[in-house]
């Protein structure tokens, strides 16, 4: 037989999700795979039980359903700061993980550069291969996760297609101040170059840190590919709805990809949903205060562990510095912990293009009890897990 594509010989299965099915085998608090374990709103709940009976059966237009556009047009305007016009400027998609792919099918040709910073979500690294574009990785540095202003245009001189901006980001849990976000944004003009960015959590970010929409600084609404999703925010990533917000030309390649890749996203939950997208400001308050409330409880907890830890400026993810079991892989330790510990973690080596080998990463999207009994389980973490 003739070999697969070399294309997908090049990546490995998600570790994130891996670390999901190693949980599950182990019966392991799975802290790894950022999902909630509460449920979605209940109007939200009540109204996909109505649609159930109504007629939402089939395909909805490839970009989305019109209600759906006009709501998330209408949330999006007032958080973005700007008008958003529902028909041509939104393609909805099957979660982020599509509106990312297509975006950077719609921006790179085989064998263009895109700047990914490090650490990243590890989907970037494949989205690039997928693509057949070419990383060029920026480091960020710890404890605040900034990057040097001179490397980043060291990468922009390579004359890079796109740079990819997770933020609020993922694994860091960086929230980018304006001055951030405006160096980019120099550069990006300066080198002509498109900014996709993933703005998953743009809801759940930390006080006194502000989310920033990229698109929202001068001049970049023009050359930024806006892409989000509603499963963080309304807690349904099952529901796989993400979307595209992007300047009108650049919307009719997006739709033509995204219509060739998955025809679109499922026309029942995209209904059910029209009901969270017309949620007012409180919910939004209220979100981000329910996820402050958890990060507290869970860094208290790895505190009164004596576990050292980065400091979430936003999204719901924590780093742990293992570096005192002294492991020479943080796949093994991550296996370790789930198998006699009971807790599922994400290896930090699957985030870095460095070699890092010192870090896991939990998240705290979970009910408090669920958190307690993960805090519980770490209690006996030292005694259960040896140094080597
Ligand atoms: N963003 C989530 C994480 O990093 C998972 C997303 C996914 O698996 N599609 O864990």
């Amino acid at each position: 037989m003739k070999e697969l594509s070399k294309r997908t010989s090049t990546f490995t299965d998600s570790v994130i999700r891996r670390m999901t099915r190693i949980s599950n085998k182990y019966g392991a608090v799975n802290l790894s795979q950022g999902f909630p374990d509460f449920e979605p709103p209940k109007e939200i709940l009540k109204r996909l039980t109505e649609v159930a009976k109504e007629d939402f059966h089939q395909y909805s237009i490839t970009w989305g359903a019109q209600n759906f556009r006009e709501a998330l047009a209408k949330k999006q305007e007032r958080f973005m700061g700007r008008s958003i016009d529902p028909n041509s400027e939104i393609v909805v998609t099957c979660g982020s993980t599509e509106a990312m792919m297509a975006a950077m099918m719609t921006v790179t040709n085989p064998g263009d550069k895109v700047i990914v910073f490090s650490p990243f979500y590890e989907n970037y690294g494949a989205d690039t291969i997928l693509s057949d574009a070419e990383p060029i990785y920026v480091p960020l540095y710890p404890p605040e996760f900034n990057f040097d202003a001179d490397e980043l245009e060291a990468a922009f001189k390579l004359n890079p297609k796109a740079l990819i901006l997770c933020n609020p980001s993922n694994p860091c849990e960086k929230v980018f101040t304006y001055d951030e976000l405006k160096v980019i944004a120099d550069l990006a003009e300066k080198y002509d170059t498109y900014v996709i960015t993933d703005e998953v959590y743009e809801h759940i970010v930390y006080e006194p840190n502000k989310h920033i929409y990229f698109s929202s600084l001068p001049n970049m609404s023009q050359r930024t590919i806006s892409c989000s999703s509603l499963s963080k925010t309304y807690s349904i990533t099952g529901w796989r709805l993400g979307y595209v917000i992007a300047p009108p030309e650049i919307c009719d390649t997006v739709k033509k990809v995204h219509d060739f890749l998955t025809v679109g996203a499922a026309a029942p939950l995209q209904e059910a949903a029209v009901v969270g997208l017309n949620f007012g400001d409180d919910y939004y308050r209220w979100l981000s205060d329910k996820y402050t409330k958890k990060k507290n409880l869970f860094l208290k907890g790895l505190d009164d562990l004596k576990i050292e830890h980065t400091i979430p400026q936003g999204a719901y993810y924590v780093l742990l510095d293992i570096s005192e079991f002294n492991y020479n892989s943080d796949v093994k330790f991550c296996e370790d912990l789930a198998e006699k510990v009971g807790v599922g973690a994400v290896p930090g080596s699957s985030f870095f293009k460095e070699n890092v080998n010192h870090l896991i990463r939990l998240h705290f999207a979970k009910k408090d009890e669920t958190l307690y009994d993960a805090l519980n389980r770490l209690e006996s973490f030292r005694t259960k897990i040896t140094a080597r």
